[in-house]
């Protein structure tokens, strides 16, 4: 954690790249995100949560709503044209959503509800197939509560041990403490990408050659908040799977996706059972279909899996390099108009580079909560709370923080109206 200096009472000026937006062409952009064009109590609303889910443009929502006026019916059984037109839509998505994150096989994408069920999927198929008494999860302080407690799980059934990589005072993860973990005992590291209560982006390559190099567990990635802002290329990361959700970038909710290693994934056993993930059932057994249907029981979320990957096409489109250099420059503004307040105190690493486009904060002497009802009274919208991940605000010494977050649609101007709301905020609740 780091506390800024507070005490600046003018804005820096704004140099010549933070003017233009860093490349992108964010008035093109935000014309693809047709929510974000309106008032709310008379003012222009500023999205800032889109950690919690972000918005979704035109051409998903279009996606969607082709699909279901031209294209649906159930996949895989029918002989039918419509049949066939949703099975080819709904295939084709996995392939897209594969290639974006340059898997080998399109069957090591499995599709999920979201991260949570992907983590879960796995914690409960690994956990079967290799996790036993006495066995070690390293995870750490830093992991949403979707990364943990489906571990808490897994312990309690299987008597392993978790363990828990602590953190600087600059909320990175304590790498040296992570390499002492490391051990002949660990099965599992499980570890987030990108931190949603601090914005941290994990050195993890680099934690995955150390976890090769010292233990044969699995490695598994959170990338809730990784895969929205960052280019994924699950063959270099070195992990053996990877999580994510489709309504955190630009994608509608209710479906995710789990990258996995095929050969996991093949020894791996179900995690439901039901239509679709059977070979063949017997009055006592089944057998199962191969991977990824195995992992996929009942009438999948089709429509879902088709916006996802019109999600992919758009980020592509516009370009995740291009959208993470744009989220560095707001961050950067963000943190040096904060720092600027008094009594503001922001957490997450001091470098932009080492931080995604989240900035969470404290204002000392009021609650986190009434910032964020003070900045929706001024129809700026962020998110107030542990943000589930309690061991993260805990270790800082708080209960609850604010968190603004960024995504490809927010305005320098934006920004600049946060800062000033939060300035507000201050002068009311402390006068
Ligand atoms: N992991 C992280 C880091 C998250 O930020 C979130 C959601 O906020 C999740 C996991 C869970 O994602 P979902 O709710 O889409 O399953």
């Amino acid at each position: 954690m780091v506390t800024y200096s507070s005490g600046l009472t003018d804005a820096p000026a704004r140099p010549e790249s933070v003017r233009r937006g860093a490349g992108l062409d964010v008035r093109a952009i935000r014309a693809d995100f047709p929510i974000l064009d309106q008032s709310v109590d008379g003012k222009p609303l500023v999205y800032l949560d889109s950690a919690a889910s972000s918005q979704k443009p035109r051409q998903v929502i279009d996606a969607i709503s082709n699909y279901y006026k031209r294209d649906h019916a159930n996949v895989h059984r029918g002989v039918h044209e419509l049949a066939r037109r949703a099975t080819e839509a709904y295939e084709a998505s996995r392939e897209r959503v594969a290639r974006w994150v340059n898997a080998t096989d399109a069957h090591e994408i499995v599709w999920t509800r979201g991260t949570s069920e992907a983590l879960n999927l796995v914690a409960f198929s690994i956990g079967q197939a290799r996790v036993g008494h006495g066995d070690e999860i390293v995870l750490s302080e830093m992991e949403h509560h979707s990364n943990l407690v489906p571990w808490q799980l897994l312990a309690t059934r299987s008597g392993a041990r978790l363990r828990y990589v602590g953190l600087t005072d600059q909320g990175q993860l304590d790498l040296d403490h992570l390499a002492s973990l490391l051990g002949p005992r660990t099965r599992v590291v499980a570890l987030s990408h990108v931190s949603n209560a601090l914005g941290t982006i994990n050195p993890v390559r680099e934690i995955g050659t150390l976890v090769r190099a010292k233990t044969d567990a699995a490695y598994i990635l959170d990338g809730a908040q990784g895969a929205p802002h960052l280019p994924v290329d699950v063959q270099s990361l070195g992990c053996d799977f990877y999580a994510f959700s489709g309504h955190k970038m630009c994608g509608p909710t209710g479906i995710g996706a789990l990258w996995g290693r095929r050969a996991l994934l093949d020894e791996m056993p179900p995690y439901q059972g039901g239509g679709e993930m059977i070979e063949t059932v017997y009055p006592d057994h089944s057998t199962w279909a191969e991977v990824p249907h195995k992992f996929e029981a009942g009438t999948p979320n089709i429509a879902g899996a088709v916006g996802m990957a019109a999600a992919v096409e758009y980020l592509d489109r516009v370009g995740l390099a291009a959208i993470h250099e744009h989220e560095m420059t707001l961050t950067r503004l963000a943190v040096t108009l904060l720092s600027g307040v008094e009594g503001v105190r922001i957490f997450g690493p001091a470098k932009a580079e080492e931080r995604a486009g989240v900035v969470p904060f404290v204002i000392e002497g009021t609650s986190a909560q009434d910032v964020a009802t003070m900045l929706d009274a001024q129809a700026i919208a962020v998110r107030a709370g542990h943000h589930c991940a309690q061991l993260v605000v805990n270790r800082y010494g708080v209960s609850a923080t604010t968190r603004a977050s960024f995504y490809l649609y927010n305005t320098i101007e934006e920004i600049e109206r946060f800062a000033a709301g939060v300035r507000t905020a201050r002068d009311i609740l402390l006068s």
